[in-house]
């Protein structure tokens, strides 16, 4: 096979987190019983008028902040009509010439072959639009059926500029733009609920060739893993037919996931066939500078603010990217230090522990079990040496999977480390007692043994005190041995 230069864009659709639909009253929320949150509205009666959610206005144009945007101060709706049973009024509200916002700018940090790279990836388009409702194909009885209860639903549409350039690149931008639109919190951005979809429009071209080649377009991927595999099989795909002297055929296909290919679904529509017009019905949108300025001014804290902040808190990069990349870590770790504030040892705990047992699947940041305060005394009752490191991983096991307090669970599982001053003494007497040899290699200037004698000393001692005591009487004690 030749080498081709893959040139890749996505459009990506998100839904946003509005309570009611974009253009009705109705419930925005996921699931309810079919056609139970459609109205008049949003089924497309004749004579309804639809009317503007401002919240999802002012959503778009925060996600539109998050990805680097200029924000159109006029903006426009038009109708995309097209006939699909999927759509009651046979067209969707979109935006087509005068989106919201235009002119993103995304950077993208990866890894190929080993070397980190990083990339800046530009955005064409952010525009607003319905979402379509869903039939449900009832293969017993041949007939299929339409739920209504996602028409009207807000979502964003993201266009990028061609500048992705392989299965790698394309997957780390779609996780960065969730990212991003989980930290504005302008989107939830799951993918397994469909609130985060993609479609791959993908060419290839030969390093000497000036202008790009005839894309497929490959529609509506729900999964990280899917986008990637479709890129791998179009490359593929596509180089084949390019090395046989064949044509790329610029069409919409379909990506079957059992089989890991993609297959033709239709020829390529273009934006004429829509016959796209300004929907009369709906009011232009104008924004005065002090809209724009307050809805800016509304953005939370990002991650590259956040990934800063952690930075000069003296944590190391490499684990202040890891806590950043994942909103809800970011969110409980921040929460944990509001109560216990040691960045350095919770970091630390959050990246050895708390990170390994979510990668062991054993942990689910969406369903936890413990609150922040309760995370945040675990780790500060093994720093004051309440407990030892050993049994702190201990309780934070029993408090991730039953819940409980973590002073509670130690009490009643004996790891409290009380330390009894006289029971120490004693204790540092019997293994002088016991370990004659040892203690006069020490007094002879043998200090090597130290270690051992102090092992004895907290086997016999087992959780009833901390490490530091322990050390400090023992070498009190063999100090006037040597008098
Ligand atoms: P359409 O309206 O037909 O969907 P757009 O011009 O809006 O087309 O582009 C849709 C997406 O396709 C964008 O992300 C764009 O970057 C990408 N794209 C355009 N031309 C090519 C090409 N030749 N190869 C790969 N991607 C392309
Ligand atoms: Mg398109
Ligand atoms: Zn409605």
């Amino acid at each position: 096979m030749s080498s081709y230069i893959p040139v890749i864009g996505l459009e990506i659709h998100s839904e946003l987190l509005t309570k009611s639909k974009v253009f009705c009253t109705c419930s925005a929320e996921f699931g309810g019983d079919k056609n139970s949150r459609c109205c008049p509205v949003c089924s497309g009666m004749p004579g309804t008028l639809p009317i503007i959610n401002q919240t999802a206005v002012e959503y778009a144009v925060k996600a539109g902040y998050a990805l680097g945007c200029s924000i159109n101060k006029f903006s426009v709706f038009d109708r995309k009509n097209y006939f699909y049973p999927d759509l009651p009024k046979a067209y969707q509200i979109s935006q087509l010439n005068l989106p919201l916002c235009i002119n993103g700018l995304v950077p993208i940090e990866y890894e190929e072959d080993g070397v980190k790279k990083s990339k800046n990836i530009r955005i064409n388009r952010i525009h607003l639009e319905e979402d379509a409702g869903k039939l449900i194909h009832d293969d017993l009885n041949g007939v299929s059926l339409a739920d209504y209860n996602r028409c009207g639903i807000p979502l964003i549409e993201i266009v990028t500029e061609p500048d992705i350039g392989s299965a790698e690149e394309a997957r780390c931008f779609v996780e960065k733009i969730a990212l991003l639109l989980q930290y504005v919190g302008v989107s939830d951005c799951k993918m397994e609920q469909g609130s985060i979809r993609c479609d791959v429009n993908i060419s290839l071209m030969k390093p000497t060739d000036t202008e790009f080649g005839t894309r497929a377009e490959i529609k509506n991927l729900n999964s990280l893993k899917s986008i990637y595999r479709t890129i791998e099989f179009e490359i593929k795909r596509q180089s084949r037919l390019l090395d046989r002297g064949e044509r790329v055929v610029q069409e919409t296909r379909r990506y079957d996931d059992n089989k890991g290919e993609t297959r033709t679904m239709r020829s390529k529509e273009d934006a004429h066939d829509y016959k796209y017009f300004p929907d009369p019905d709906i009011l232009q949108v104008n924004f005065t500078d002090e809209d724009l300025a307050r809805i800016k001014g509304s953005l939370p804290e990002m991650p590259y603010q956040r990934l800063e902040r952690y930075i000069s808190a003296g944590i190391q990069e490499k684990d202040a990217k890891i806590i950043v990349n994942s909103k809800r870590l970011s969110d409980l770790f921040d929460d944990t230090l509001k109560v216990y504030n040691n960045p350095k040892s919770v970091a630390n705990f959050v990246i050895g522990e708390l990170m390994r047992r979510i990668n062991l699947g054993e942990i689910d940041l969406e369903k936890l079990n413990f609150t922040a305060e309760e995370f945040a005394k675990v780790i500060e009752m093994a720093d004051t040496e309440k407990v030892s490191k050993g049994d702190a991983k201990e309780i934070f096991r029993e408090m991730s999977e039953k819940g409980g307090s973590p002073e509670e669970i130690a009490k009643a599982r004996g790891m409290l480390i009380v330390t009894d001053t006289g029971k120490v003494l004693e204790a540092i007497d019997e293994v002088i007692a016991a370990n004659e040899k040892a203690v006069n290699q020490y007094v002879s200037g043998d200090v090597k043994v130290f270690g051992f004698l102090m092992g004895q000393c907290s086997k016999a001692l087992r959780g009833s005190a901390t490490p530091k005591v322990i050390k400090e009487e023992l070498e009190k004690k063999l100090k006037s041995l040597v008098g």
